[in-house]
């Protein structure tokens, strides 16, 4: 059993099926990539574990619970946090706040703005955000206004707040989209880094498949919907049915 299982997931969006009796089992402490060319359905897989979509049918376990009928904010508490494909963060916040955010969202189940104002007495929960901050090279600049950041950092921020939750699974979409490319190789070196020194398990769904071959465990390859082949890397690269999906593009 792995530590996230999904089986038989089906979503349409009226006559298009998204999704069509997709398979997933997530190994705890694996990185498990899901690939696939545009429109392939995964973001809307990702959109089922997370709450943001409800399955027409199928489940999704996280670590011996189901997800299914729990809002984003229960199934985050449960221990998913995800970064998304464009970066949300606030903007008129600094760094340091913004690292604050997730982790009240965490504990309290929701965020109220007045909860800011209260930070100076978290001491706790600064030590940590410095912490996580300071693990993706970022302390120097928890003073600056997030908006203010370069696209790479606003990244990195990203990644911090999700990882200052601890979560049991980290999701990432795409999180190299619209990068230039020392940005991609920098992020694909800092998840290298989150892995090693913390062991998490992460499901991260890529366009491009380079990016993936060095990270994953297995991989996952979606096409319309549909789950094609599950390898590991080594075998997914010249696999006949992969090149085929991805030729169509
Ligand atoms: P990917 O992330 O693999 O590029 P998506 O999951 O975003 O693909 O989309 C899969 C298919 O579902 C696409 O054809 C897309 O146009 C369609 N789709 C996604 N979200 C919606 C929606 N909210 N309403 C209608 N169609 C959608
Ligand atoms: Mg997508």
């Amino acid at each position: 059993m792995g530590i996230l299982e999904v089986s038989g997931v089906n979503k349409r969006f009226g006559g298009l099926q998204a999704l069509g009796d997709v398979n997933l089992s997530v190994e705890e402490k694996s990185v498990h990539a899901i690939i696939g060319p545009n429109g392939a359905g995964k973001s809307t897989l990702l959109n089922c574990l997370v709450g943001k979509l409800i399955p027409d049918s199928g489940s999704v376990m996280f670590d011996g619970q189901s997800v299914l009928g729990r809002k984003p904010h229960e199934i985050n508490q449960m221990g998913i946090s995800r970064v998304f494909q464009t970066p949300e963060i606030f903007g008129d916040l600094t760094v340091l706040e913004n690292m604050l955010i997730p982790v009240f969202a965490k504990r309290d189940g929701a965020f109220r703005m007045h909860a800011i104002e209260s930070v100076p007495h978290e001491k706790d929960v600064i030590a940590r955000a410095e912490e996580m901050l300071a693990e993706v090279k970022m302390l120097e600049k928890s003073g600056m206004t997030a908006s203010s950041l370069s696209r790479g950092d606003k990244r990195r921020l990203e990644m911090a707040m999700c990882l200052v939750q601890e979560p049991k699974l980290l999701l990432l979409d795409e999180p190299t989209a619209g990068m230039a490319r020392a940005d991609t190789e920098n992020t694909i070196q800092l998840l290298k880094d989150i892995r090693t020194e913390r062991g998490i398990t992460m499901a991260i769904i890529e366009h491009d498949m380079n990016v993936v071959f060095s990270l994953a465990d297995r991989i996952t390859v979606l096409a319309q919907g549909t789950p094609l082949v599950e390898d590991i890397p080594d075998n997914i690269k010249g696999h006949p049915k992969v090149r085929e999906a991805y030729l169509g593009e």
